[in-house]
């Protein structure tokens, strides 16, 4: 399976779930994915081997090209995106410029539509670096991954390329100081003959455990909404999502089910 990928370095504004009106930026490859995760569930499919060249990612100047010349056609035409989101084929995080294409974004943002918000949707496997770190810290909503209380389902779910544990990304997440949103996708079934649950009891207390200790402005949980490349995987019932968000506002902590 392919999966559904983007052709382009500036895609859309698309209707979002979560953000409105979204003008995506893709830091990968077009047509291609790269990402430091294999997630089971993965809207672009298999992450391919990691001979990925880095040599094939846009370069700074022409992402910032590129995006002045989609916002000047908006402006130009009265359509104000809600949100200009890195987003795309794999994890934003790890282009090498990452923090100085945020920086360019900021400012493009500030001259064309001062009201948008700047977002950045990453799986959270490079918030240890500080310069990653700091540019997360520059934008509007730094969406963050956090798919399971145990490092057990951590590794199952989101098949990490090098080894990471999930208490330290947990710990890292909590110098956010509250200044992130989570983002949490809940499954269950079978891949590799290994069970597949984010949603036992034990793995909810412990994904309620890191969210205390994270304190975020608030928790975005989905279930599975497009085909999955591991095939065994199954929607968690709107119902079920309810329940899980109850639990997390019982820690004062705001949700939204999407
Ligand atoms: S982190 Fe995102 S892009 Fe990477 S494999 Fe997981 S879902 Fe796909």
């Amino acid at each position: 399976m392919s999966g559904f990928l983007f052709h382009d370095i500036i895609f859309g504004p698309v209707r979002s779930r979560r953000l409105g009106s979204s003008l995506g930026i893709n830091l990968l490859p077009v047509a291609r994915k790269i990402c430091s995760f294999n997630c089971i569930y993965c809207e672009c499919g298999w992450t391919p081997n990691e001979d990925a060249e880095k040599s094939s990612l846009p370069k700074r100047e022409k992402i910032n090209h590129l995006l002045e010349k989609k916002l000047q056609e908006l402006k130009e035409n009265n359509m104000p995106p809600d949100n200009l989101t890195f987003a795309g084929n794999g994890e934003p995080t790890i282009h090498p410029e990452f923090d100085l294409i945020v920086k360019d974004t900021i400012a493009l943002r500030d001259k064309y539509f001062p009201k948008a918000s700047t977002t950045v949707l990453s799986n959270s496997s490079m918030i240890h670096e500080k310069k990653i770190f700091e540019a997360l810290k520059m934008v509007d909503k730094s969406i963050l991954k956090l798919d399971a209380g145990s490092q057990e389902q951590f590794e199952r779910i989101n098949l990490p390329h090098a080894q990471k544990k999930l208490e330290n990304i947990v710990g890292d997440l909590s110098k956010f100081k509250g200044d992130v949103i989570i983002q949490t996708l809940f499954l269950r079934g079978t891949h590799n003959d290994q069970s597949i649950d984010n949603t036992s009891e034990k793995e909810i207390q412990l994904w309620l455990q890191h969210l205390e200790k994270i304190k975020p402005q608030y928790v975005m949980i989905y279930p599975i909404d497009r085909k999955t490349p591991a095939k065994d995987l199954e929607k968690i019932s709107s119902e079920e999502l309810h329940q899980i968000a109850e639990r997390v506002h019982q820690l004062g902590i705001k949700t939204e089910i999407f």
